[in-house]
């Protein structure tokens, strides 16, 4: 509990999340003395890698790249099975992260914050949780996820229905058999097309009912290499440095030199052949220099994929109606499968297209679409998340001035660097809006932003400062940089979750920064070297404060 008779709990920090973000938070701020106290809404460690327990769920970057830096002991010793982690292997390592560095003693499980108020003159933030409980710290650390809001589609009759219904973001514990049912998977993006070929070979039948084809590469998934794995340990420290040199955080892929439009049309199958036949999204997407950029250098990668699925796909129609052509490859979250496009031979699969014959409602037995219903022993919502604010905007966070991020965040989300936000001081953001985040490995992105905030705290704990906050004027013109960046690229032509455009009512604002994480770090490391600029700070002696601002 964090109430006692004589107020609420206190400590330094207080941390919302115990995925891989919130678990470094407590790892780096403890080694500071900082006292601190996460609190998790699950009954575990792991974030994504807790919830989604959906058949076939894995990592699309390879489990030598996913996976935390920040202790060589850790990365030497861990043993990676396979090529691309699947969701039991990354939780058992997140579990050892865990154990290993003592972590759990200052997790509360199963306890989820519903409130944060901000108290401006005792600088210290206060949070509920849904127990009632209250605690209080100076600096409140929101590691809550981009994507740890599942989003089920609100189709009239579900409460009616007489089958099972599971979202693939909240898979329970025990696992689920389809032997022998009629299953119908609502959704096509990556969790979607990672689970449909799995679920096909239990089910009877199985309807996969699809609004948007999305692009899906071969991962070519295999056990780890021990040679590969010999050598990638060997040079670790220098991989890890040498990944923020790159746009995703990913390091051994030799930057692409050419444009698409460079090459003759010979040549470029020939490198797309290459790629595909070796797996992995990033390494497709450095064929070219300019596929997320130029719209006909796009199309040759785009085409080429869809002549793939073409040549896989026996009925004509089926595979046509899986060819996407409402956005340029790349700039929807790229996906990675084994046998997802061959699934679709199977005699027991059919594809309803759900764009041209909308979901009606879900019936007792099944679920209507436009046309008919499709009886249905169990239903599997593939939909995803509210991406990048859904948890944030879950708390009811705000100061005692009146602002609260609802408000605030009400036409999209408004961040400095994606780590602080004006208005909210001491609130700092893991992998926040408008910044790279969800455009990287991701394990990489929070150490950065865990070492940024832990840097930042220290150095306000040494200059005697209690406040900090970012200006609304250097926030301001991140946002528009932000979106002028967003803007050069071929992004924002996509209906994507990067866009909210799997929300409805959601307003379209690119949320993800794409100037790559190299630009990023940099801007990061500039800010921190020219004494915080765009930040104040307040607390502390006046020379103090005006040597810091
Ligand atoms: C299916 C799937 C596959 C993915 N694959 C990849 C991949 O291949 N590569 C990659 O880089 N990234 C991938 N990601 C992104 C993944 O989310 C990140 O890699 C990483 O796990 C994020 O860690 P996190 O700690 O920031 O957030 P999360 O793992 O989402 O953890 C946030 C935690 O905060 C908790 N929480 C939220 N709100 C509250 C609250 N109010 N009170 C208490 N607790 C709260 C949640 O319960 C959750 O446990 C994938 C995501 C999904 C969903």
């Amino acid at each position: 509990m964090s109430t006692s008779d004589s107020g609420p709990a206190r400590f330094d920090a207080i941390i919302v999340g115990a995925g891989v973000g919130g678990l470094y938070a407590i790892y780096r701020l403890r080694k500071l003395g900082l006292k601190v106290r996460a609190f998790e809404a699950a009954g575990g460690v792991g974030g994504t890698w807790y919830w989604n327990r959906y058949p076939g769920c894995r990592c699309d970057v390879e489990s030598m790249e996913y996976s935390y830096s920040f202790s060589d002991e850790l990365q030497q010793e861990w043993h990676w099975p396979e090529r691309y982690g699947t969701q039991p292997e990354i939780l058992r390592y997140i579990n050892h992260v865990a154990d290993r560095f003592d972590l759990r003693p200052d997790i509360e499980f199963n306890t989820r914050i519903k409130k944060a108020v901000f108290d401006s003159n005792a600088s210290t933030w206060t949070v509920t949780t849904d127990k009632g409980s209250v605690a209080t710290a100076r600096f409140c650390i929101m590691a809550t996820g981009n994507l740890s809001t599942p989003r089920r589609p609100d189709y009239p009759g579900l409460e009616r229905f007489r089958g099972k219904w599971y979202h693939t973001g909240l898979w329970p514990h025990e696992g689920v058999d389809f032997t022998g049912l009629r299953v119908g998977v609502v959704g096509t993006g990556s969790s979607g097309v990672q689970s449909i070929p799995i679920i096909a070979k239990q089910a009877k039948h199985l309807y996969v009912f699809q609004r948007t084809a999305n692009f899906s590469l071969p991962a070519r998934n295999a056990p780890l290499d021990p040679a590969k794995e010999r050598a990638h340990k060997a040079e670790y420290p220098a991989r890890r440095r040498a990944a923020f040199d790159t746009p995703f955080g990913i390091a051994g892929h030799p930057p692409p030199v050419k444009s698409a439009l460079e090459a003759g049309e010979a040549e470029r199958q020939q490198a797309y052949e290459a790629k595909w036949a070796e797996g992995g999204s990033i390494s497709f997407l450095y064929s070219y220099t300019d596929l997320l950029i130029n719209k006909e250098s796009n199309e040759t990668a785009s085409e080429f994929v869809r002549r793939k699925i073409r040549a896989t796909v026996k009925d004509p129609k089926t595979a046509e109606l899986l060819c996407p052509n409402d956005h340029p490859i790349g700039t929807k979250r790229l996906i990675l499968d084994t046998d997802y496009y061959e699934t679709y031979n199977r005699d027991n699969v059919t594809l309803v297209d759900i764009r041209s014959k909308p979901i009606e409602e879900i019936t007792p037995d099944g679920l209507r679409t436009a046309d008919r219903e499709y009886p249905l022993d169990a239903i599997v919502f593939a939909t995803g998340f509210d991406a990048m604010t859904g948890a944030m905007k879950e708390v009811d966070i705000h100061t005692d001035a009146g602002i609260s991020i609802r408000e605030k965040w009400q036409h999209g989300p408004r961040t400095y660097l994606g780590i602080m936000m004006a208005g909210f001081p001491n609130l700092f953001m893991v992998t926040g809006p408008q910044s790279p985040g969800v455009k990287s490995q991701m394990i990489l992105a929070c150490e950065q932003h865990v070492d940024w905030i832990a840097d930042c705290i220290q150095y306000m704990r040494g200059r005697g400062l209690s406040c900090i906050e970012a200006e609304q004027a250097a926030e301001d013109a991140w946002v528009q940089y932000n979106n002028e960046v967003a803007d050069r690229t071929l992004y924002p032509l996509a209906n994507s979750w990067y866009v909210g455009a799997n929300i409805p009512g959601k307003p379209r604002v690119f949320m993800p920064f794409v100037g790559g994480v190299t630009a990023y770090k940099k801007k990061c490391d500039e800010v921190v070297a020219n004494g915080y600029e765009g930040f104040s700070f307040g607390g502390g002696s006046d020379e103090q404060r005006s040597a810091a601002n």
